[in-house]
């Protein structure tokens, strides 16, 4: 594979301002993308380089994108990869030029910090995180680190799997670990972007799954989603729940922490309020909490071996993102139909 001297790349100069993150702004400053051609570098040890085949775009990149998670500027965001590798350094004894990979969140680990040596790489306390502290997939090259490097097999279509590399493998990976006892009720809080995935994997896992959203035109869709239920946030949802028998585990994909206080009274007796959602402050009640044992907890995403699993999962038993697709060219449409929630569910950007 012969490689360019430089590459496009969805470049953001400076940091977007939003109300969102300071809400004593007088004047928000929208966030700007610019095709840019950056030479191209070959990857170093410990780096395979990636030539990207398609890239999601996420609801954290409005996160990353306005600066609210530290990534220096300029910045190329995009955490949710898939493609080939292109190059490797002299020293890469695993990864192969032609191996279809991706690249999630998780985009490293030290191996050496005592987390690491748990093997709790996602707590990793010096992690590498792809589109946050390095340049991410928003490009038509991007370098990997070798730990963290996903095998994608190469008969899934690069651009409906390119998601799972975070929003599913977030629902799917939190939801593996919240033991929920099979045929147990699943209430899943928001039909979006992570909201669709998280209805598909917990009903293919083996769960009742119910949906809350607040937009009434989102029923049907989570009905086909696998739902057996749809219930408007608006319209008392907790007691829905109640009359179910309570949720054994409630999933937030929405971003609203008042959903946290408005569903909890929904929870089963043990059950688990789980949290995949940036929503800020939110208010758990810990009188339920001890005398009915309920817990809350949040869950970041997973590491290559977990990425790897939600998409063997999604490809066995049918879990299907719906995404749009848009060009490299089209970065700034998809961006703010994701900053804006209209994205229907997920925007990926394919390249030729
Ligand atoms: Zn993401
Ligand atoms: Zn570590």
């Amino acid at each position: 594979m012969s490689l360019p001297p430089t590459f496009k790349a969805a470049v953001v100069e400076t940091a977007g301002k939003s109300k969102l993150y300071d809400p004593s702004l007088q004047q928000e400053v929208p966030v700007k993308f610019e095709l840019k051609d950056i030479p191209l570098k070959k990857p170093t040890y410990g780096y395979v380089l990636v030539k990207v085949i398609a890239s999601g775009v996420c609801g954290s990149d409005v996160h990353v994108l306005n600066g609210a998670v530290g990534s220096q500027f300029p910045h190329v965001a995009g955490h949710e990869i898939i493609g080939e590798i292109a190059a490797i350094p002299e020293t890469e004894d695993h990864w192969q030029i032609g191996d279809r990979v991706g690249g999630g969140w998780h985009g490293g680990h030290c191996h050496f910090c005592k987390y690491c040596k748990r093997g709790e790489f996602l707590l990793c306390e010096k992690e590498a995180v792809n589109g946050v502290s390095m340049w991410g997939g928003l490009a038509e090259y991007v370098l990997l680190r070798r730990e963290a490097v996903v095998s994608v097999p190469k008969d899934v279509d690069p651009a409906s799997y390119a998601p799972i590399l975070c929003a599913g493998v977030t629902v799917f990976n939190s939801l593996r670990n919240m033991h929920i006892r099979h045929g147990g009720l699943v209430a899943v809080a928001g039909v979006g972007g992570l909201g669709h995935l998280a209805v598909q994997y917990a009903r293919k896992m083996g769960y009742k799954v119910v949906a809350i959203a607040r937009d009434p035109a989102k029923r049907d869709e989570a009905l086909k989603f696998g739902a057996s239920a749809y219930f408007d946030r608006t319209h008392n949802a907790a007691e829905e729940l109640k009359k179910l028998g309570g949720a054994d585990c409630i999933v937030l994909t929405a971003n609203n922490g008042n959903l946290v206080s408005q569903l909890q009274p929904g929870l089963a007796r043990g059950g688990t309020f789980l949290t995949v959602a940036i929503a800020g402050n939110a208010t758990f009640d810990t009188v339920p909490a001890v005398v009915q044992k309920q817990a809350f907890r949040g869950w970041p995403c997973g590491s290559a071996i977990d990425s790897e699993d939600a998409i063997d999962f999604a490809k066995n038993f049918g879990v299907e993102c719906a995404i749009q697709k848009y060009s490299l060219d089209q970065i700034q449409e998809a961006y703010d139909s994701v900053d804006q929630g209209k994205a229907r569910y997920r925007n990926v950007i394919v390249f030729q």
